[in-house]
């Protein structure tokens, strides 16, 4: 358990909108002026503090954003993206090229399954899927050619913890980055600190928490970060991912209270773990001592924001995981959506949706039931009130008496 807490960080960055506004002023504007056209040229070989060129580089309102992540994240710099994905995309073109490799984690979102498997080999880049779990996999796995070592920190849709401390020795000793996937435990867990050397998240999820956006962005270090966006060189300056301004503003807002959303999250599914546990469904959450995640979780974890907001629970086949979902959705217990990370209770299949990219058979060697049913619990005031609704569609669907 780390004592780490990245909300006092976050409180802890003032920035003052034009007349003193509580929140920053949104800067609605592509373009930029400069007093001497000698400043625009300096701009165009190095970057100048507080000076902006085109927002497509940066905006100030994406700054300040980006900034208050890099405080969430406690890395050294930031970038926001137009989504998660164009942050992972971004991040691998930047550091490979053609005729190098990444070694990933086989348990990831299908999306970023499908960019590696199917997308990446176009360009020559080539991933080796392997069991995170299995260390001696990873070191086996690496070749001159590899560059990247990537995993989640708390693994989409089974939950399972990568152990990121040994991942970085790893990747040290062979003089690769490991980069993770934070979305599913922001604030929770702080990667750089256990040895990630670059971080990304979907903020599309618990970050911005409202479900009416797509975002990213990445956290590293000031070199890769200014990497990233070199006006001649960079991948997200050149494949232009841009956040809007007035995105970037709303995300903001909402990134001021995840600590409370967390935590509130993190009860709300453990109480669920444990009940579901107690009517002898097959639950996953790494909150439960009988994940395969539980002491690594606590290990690693930053104290005080609990065990996140996701768990999972095998329904045994799709009739009965689809029978199950649309019983919760008539009962109000939330909304047959994919996605994560709502006020409202989530919840989907994810061998027919976000993990479908993933081919069958792979599902099924990862542990990926066809009946899973990916929850992401909502912040019901009264869960105990919840619970009795869900334990109600369970018994209709004949997964409990
Ligand atoms: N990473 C994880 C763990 C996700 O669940 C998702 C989306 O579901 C992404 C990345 C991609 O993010 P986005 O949809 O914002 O592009």
């Amino acid at each position: 358990m780390h004592h780490f807490d990245p909300s006092k960080e976050i409180q802890d960055h003032l920035v003052f909108g034009e007349y003193g506004g509580v929140n920053p002023s949104i800067t609605d504007s592509s373009t930029y002026t400069f007093l001497s056209p000698e400043k625009m040229k300096e701009l165009f070989v190095h970057e100048i503090e507080g000076c902006f060129l085109y927002s497509r580089h940066w905006n100030p309102t994406n700054k300040n954003l980006a900034d208050v992540l890099a405080r969430l994240e406690d890395s050294e710099a930031a970038i926001v993206t137009s989504s998660g994905m164009s942050a992972i995309s971004s991040t691998i073109l930047q550091i490979c090229n053609t005729g190098d490799e990444v070694i990933s984690s086989r348990t990831i979102y299908g999306g970023t399954y499908a960019l590696f498997k199917n997308f990446l080999p176009k360009l020559g880049i080539n991933v080796k899927f392997v069991d995170i779990l299995n260390l001696e996999a990873v070191r086996t796995s690496i070749t001159d050619k590899t560059k990247i070592i990537y995993c989640e920190s708390v693994s989409n849709p089974l939950l399972e913890v990568a152990d990121i401390p040994n991942l970085s020795k790893i990747a040290n000793t062979n003089n690769l980055k490991l980069m993770v996937d934070n979305t599913f435990s922001p604030i929770s867990i702080t990667p750089l600190h256990l040895g990630a050397h670059i971080v990304i998240h979907s903020l599309t999820k618990f970050i911005n928490g409202t479900s009416d956006c797509v975002a990213g962005c990445v956290c590293s270090t000031q070199e890769f970060i200014a990497d990233l966006m070199d006006i001649n060189s960079g991948a997200a300056m050149l494949l232009g991912p841009v956040l809007d301004s007035y995105r970037a503003a709303s995300i903001l807002k909402n990134l001021h209270t995840l600590h409370i959303r967390i935590k509130k999250h993190s009860e709300n599914a453990l109480f669920l773990a444990k009940e579901l546990k107690k009517l002898g469904c097959k639950v996953f959450y790494p909150g439960l001592p009988n994940h395969n995640g539980y002491h690594l979780m606590n290990e690693l974890m930053n104290e005080g924001f609990g065990y996140g907001g996701m768990l999972a629970v095998d329904a045994g086949d799709i009739e009965t995981a689809d029978r199950f979902m649309v019983k919760m959705q008539d009962e109000k217990v939330g909304y047959l959506a994919v996605s994560l990370g709502y006020f409202k209770t989530l919840f989907s299949s994810p061998g027919q949706s976000t993990s479908s990219e993933i081919p069958e058979e792979e599902q099924r060697t990862m542990g990926l039931s066809e009946g899973l049913v990916r929850i992401s619990i909502g912040l019901d005031n009264d869960m105990a009130e919840t619970f009795k609704r869900i334990k109600k569609c369970l018994n209709e669907v004949g997964l409990c008496k």
